[in-house]
């Protein structure tokens, strides 16, 4: 896929196919190519579009017009109309009232760029980090003042409102987990910021402690006030030096401006927050792990329950939240539920913020409303495949999961992807071209947790070390079939016997590669054949039963 300015995708369920699919796109081939668009325009089929009554669908990007249903006939004239001078053939569109959901979302959204939704990047560059007094001018610590005028359960009422989900990667509704808190009739209570960001690939958090550290100290205070607490911890990566200062020199101005401390705003509460530095362990993400790490201790994740919203730092209730979960909160307030519930989908409103890396020609931090589709963030933010097709994604970062090619067309929230059998996680897209190996690629991702496992319990201590000397095994083309029965049991009891996430999300990987890209794996197995080119056994000469086999990527052809 490369850079184009619009993208045409016709639907390819079974009924599209039955009712001509197939030749609509040929004629889209044919007529983009007559009106010399071929270098402007890509075109490529859809599947599992979740609507059929108008089938065959036609969906042109970025104005996501959707035209159904389409016969090779009228292919003409929206390729001579819409495509090649701007003007939608309104004959040919989609009623909206029989378009599914997220049709109607998606088509909601005509011609709308996802970036002018900023809300949690929204003063990120545009603002000095270190002037409060920049914060305060874009209408910094009005919500603050807004909720001390209300209840502490009025103020919860309005996040559970919203619908935020947690943005760490669980998806936990944010309002529910606050209400938790709040109920505990103890008066020692603290609220934390995870910002412990060490999912490889994943830098929005950095972002926003660095470009927008008053706007979490805000959402803090906010939260503190909701759920009783009276001390916060900012836990930050020890490895974000600049994010560490800038957050510090942030606290000390909140303080002088009376935001922190005493009777803030006069009012009875008082507030006031520390910075902790991490000491560069991924586990240290996990929450029960972070409070183990703020109290001085090794940082390994505790059994749970008791949960932190009962049991937390020092024994008393503590609410965590990531960066990204609280950097949403004053506008929450300022704005009100009903807005934040128009952006994004009905279970997942508002935005996401991304990280966008791999084989693409555009890499780097997008934010956008939750629900936009792989396909969409690749062709319009990404600009398009660099070296080749699209053949996986891995989201999330580590401990996310790999998408096929068949998913990229469902949509970007928390319950579509679960429906899906994947995880969102933490924001970080890693698109892969078709010369990325899948078994290298888990080979990577299970070095990676074997180092950081805690060591706690076997499953993963143990489960992550061998997963990882299997899969180097097929890498260098002396696996067994063996292997993938036991990868594939590895990664259930990963998933089923694993203390903490870290642990449950390792065998992922393998899941996913046995589940989407078996033949690949086998591939390495039977024919000891790496097809994308990439494993330590391409060009190697290996004797197989008393038989000199070289290794080149053409005999798997
Ligand atoms: Fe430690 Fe892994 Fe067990 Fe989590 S699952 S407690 S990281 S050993």
């Amino acid at each position: 896929m490369k850079a184009v300015r619009s993208m045409v995708l016709v639907s390819s369920d079974a009924e599209s196919i039955a009712l001509g699919a197939n030749e609509v796109f040929s004629a889209f081939q044919q007529k983009i190519q007559d009106y010399g668009l071929s270098d402007e325009i890509s075109i490529s089929f859809i599947s599992d579009i979740g609507h059929n009554s108008a089938a065959p669908l036609v969906i042109i990007y970025p104005e996501a017009v959707i035209y159904g249903p389409v016969k090779p006939d009228d292919v003409l004239d929206i390729v001579e109309e819409h495509l090649d001078k701007g003007h939608i053939v309104e004959r040919k569109l989609v009623p909206a009232h029989e378009l599914s959901e997220h049709l109607a979302w998606l088509s909601s959204r005509k011609g709308t760029l996802p970036a002018e939704n900023r809300i949690v990047l929204k003063n990120v560059g545009l603002i000095d980090p270190e002037n409060i007094e920049d914060y305060i001018a874009l209408d910094g610590y009005q919500a603050l003042g807004t909720v001390l005028g209300k209840t502490p359960a009025e103020t919860i009422g309005i996040i559970k409102d919203s619908g935020l989900r947690g943005r760490g990667g669980a998806g936990f509704p944010t309002g529910l987990k606050w209400s938790f808190v709040a109920k505990t009739h103890i008066d020692k209570k603290y609220v934390v910021c995870n910002a412990d960001e060490s999912e490889p690939g994943t830098f929005k958090d950095r972002l926003v402690l660095e470009g927008d550290p008053h706007a979490i100290i805000e959402a803090m205070a906010i939260a503190a006030y909701a759920v009783g607490a009276d001390e916060g911890y900012v836990y930050i990566r020890g490895e974000y030096g600049l994010a560490i200062e800038r957050m510090k020199v942030a606290i000390k101005q909140a303080r002088e401006y009376g935001l922190l401390g005493k009777n803030i705003f006069s009012s009875k509460f008082s507030f006031d927050l520390h910075v902790h530095a991490g000491a560069g362990a991924y586990i240290c993400g996990e929450e029960t792990a972070l409070i183990e790490s703020i109290e001085g201790k090794r940082g390994e994740p505790r059994s749970r329950p008791p949960y932190p919203t009962t049991f937390g730092l020092w024994g008393k209730p503590t609410l965590v939240n990531n960066v990204e979960t609280l950097a949403n909160i004053p506008a929450i307030i300022r704005n009100g539920a009903d807005w934040y519930r128009s952006i994004g989908t009905p279970s997942s409103p508002g935005t996401k913020v991304y990280t966008i890396l791999g084989n693409v020609n555009v890499t780097g931090l997008i934010e956008v409303p939750m629900g936009i589709t792989l396909r969409e963030v690749i062709t319009i933010y990404a600009k398009g495949m660099k070296g080749g097709t699209f053949k996986m994604a891995q989201t999330g970062g580590s401990s996310g999961s790999i998408i096929p090619a068949n998913l990229q067309d469902t949509p970007m929230d928390f319950d579509s992807f679960k429906t899906a059998s994947v995880s969102l996680g933490s924001g970080a897209l890693l698109i892969c071209n078709q010369e990325i190996c899948v078994v290298d690629l888990a080979k990577v991702l299970l070095n990676f947790f074997r180092f950081e496992s805690c060591g706690k319990c076997n499953p993963c201590r143990i489960g992550c070390q061998k997963s990882f000397e299997i899969l180097s095994n097929i890498a260098e083309g002396i696996g067994t079939l063996q292997d993938l029965e036991d990868l594939q049991m590895m990664a259930d009891q990963l998933y089923e016997l694993s203390n903490c996430g870290l642990g449950q999300t390792a065998g992922s990987p393998l899941k996913d590669i046995l589940t989407y890209f078996h033949a690949e794996v086998e591939s390495h197995i039977r024919l000891k054949v790496c097809p994308a080119d990439t494993c330590p056994m391409s060009g190697k000469t290996i004797y197989q039963v008393g038989q000199e086999v070289k290794i080149t990527r053409e005999q798997g052809a």
